[in-house]
Order: structure tokens, then C-alpha cells, then sequence
């Protein structure tokens, strides 16, 4: 079975305040897509990987992955305006040979062999989709704007989704061929009538969205 990898690095990051996309900010002496692109890379479970760039950024993409010597990368092609037009960017360089896909937020640094591990698994059995998650801890409180408390929502069965997540390569095609959009390509999935299930993530595959992400980060490196 062949995996191919999109790694989605396509952000603007605009949060971070910085002069140059989320991708190339820095994580200690390194862009921050230095990290998840080798760990992707070292990785075992995948054959090939598709590198979704900021547009105008896929020259210095490139230059970064045969710094790193990342021999999977197989294409390097710039983002669209949201997530998902650039999962859809990748995809279109996905080879015909791919039975499975792993999507990841380039954004998530601290990417683990395991929790590859675990995301892949479960597609034997039968699933089309399989997420990364972790339970959430936090009551939950939904609010107006000004912060009025309007419910408590219960967290019974709630997960935190997180990236890496792997699917059906077919499924995955299907899902995206209708230009939708959403926060991560499960919800396209499920959206479809697929079957997706959550396994255990790591805490470590926090999403970097402000400067104190990085820093956590880096103390963590
Ligand atoms: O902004 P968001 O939290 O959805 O970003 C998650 C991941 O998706 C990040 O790695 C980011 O680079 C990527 N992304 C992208 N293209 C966009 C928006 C986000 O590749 N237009």
C-alpha cells in the first residue's frame, strides 16, 4: 500500500504579526516547516510527500526540503485561499498509486512515528477516515459576543481534533471533488456519508498560532 502525505503549509498566519507566512517563521534556528517536513520524511509509513506551499513561496519550499534532504518530496505546489483549496492543490499532485493519504497542518510541528501509526491502522478494518484527537478536558460554555453565558455544553464524547489524518485515497478525492470547505478534511469526509473514527493524539501536535506556540514549541524540541 502506498501513503502519500500532503503537508499543508500554505497559512498566511496573519496572528503571528510577522513579515513572512507561518511556514517560514522561526522555530529556534530553523522556518518552521523544517520540522514537520523532516519528521514526514523520516517517517516509515510514507512512500511520497506533496508539499502545499504559501503562494510565492514554493522556491524557498523547495530550497528547504533538499537543504533537509527530503528525498519523498515528489511535488511542491503553491495554496489557495482557504485549508481545504489547498489540500485540494495537493491532492491534484497525489500519484495514481496511492492507496492512502495523510493530510498534516505544517503548522503541527512535532509530528510522531506513533501517532502515524495509529492513524493508519484502523484503515484496514474498514474505516475511510481515521483523526487524530484528544478529549476534551475544559467545561464547555457557549457565549454571546459581549460574553453573556448562554448554555453549558456537555463534553461527554467531545474530542479535540488534531492533524495527522489519514483516509481512503479514493475517499479522500471524492470528498474534496465538490469544492466545499471546512476546518479539516474529516468534516468533508463525514459530510459525504463517510465512516471516520478519532484515535488517541498527542499533545505535542499542538497548532502553532501565536508567537508563545513557537516558543512552547522550541522548549519542547
Ligand atoms: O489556519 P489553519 O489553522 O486552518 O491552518 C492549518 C494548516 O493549514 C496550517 O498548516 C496552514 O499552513 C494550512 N493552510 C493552508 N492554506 C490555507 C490556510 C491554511 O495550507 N489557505
Amino acid at each position: 500500500m502506498s501513503v502519500w502525505a500532503i503537508l499543508v503549509a500554505a497559512g498566511r498566519g496573519e496572528r503571528l504579526g510577522l513579515d513572512r507566512p507561518k511556514a517560514f517563521a522561526s522555530l529556534g534556528d530553523e522556518p518552521l516547516l523544517a520540522e514537520p517536513l523532516r519528521r514526514l520524511d523520516a517517517c516509515p509509513w510514507v512512500d511520497a510527500i506533496v508539499l502545499v506551499a504559501p503562494p510565492g513561496w514554493e522556491e524557498p519550499a523547495i530550497l528547504l526540503a533538499e537543504e533537509e534532504g527530503c528525498g519523498k518530496v515528489r511535488a511542491c505546489v503553491p495554496g489557495g485561499e482557504t485549508r481545504s483549496d489547498s489540500v485540494r492543490a495537493g491532492l491534484a499532485e497525489v500519484g495514481d498509486d496511492a492507496l492512502v493519504v495523510l493530510v498534516h497542518d505544517a503548522a503541527r510541528p512535532l509530528l510522531s512515528d506513533d501517532v502515524v501509526e495509529r492513524v493508519l491502522a484502523p484503515l484496514s478494518e474498514g474505516w475511510d477516515g481515521v483523526v487524530p484527537g484528544l478529549p476534551v478536558g475544559d467545561t464547555l460554555k457557549r457565549a454571546a459576543p459581549d460574553g453573556a453565558v448562554q448554555e453549558t455544553v456537555s463534553r461527554d464524547g467531545l474530542w479535540a481534533v488534531q492533524t495527522p489524518q489519514a483516509f481512503v485515497a479514493e475517499t479522500l478525492r471524492r470528498a474534496h471533488a465538490g469544492g466545499a470547505d471546512a476546518t479539516d478534511c474529516a468534516g468533508l469526509v463525514e459530510a459525504g456519508g463517510g465512516r471516520v473514527k478519532v484515535v488517541e493524539g498527542d499533545p505535542r501536535l499542538l497548532k502553532v498560532t501565536s508567537a508563545s506556540d513557537l516558543d512552547r514549541i522550541a522548549s519542547w524540541l
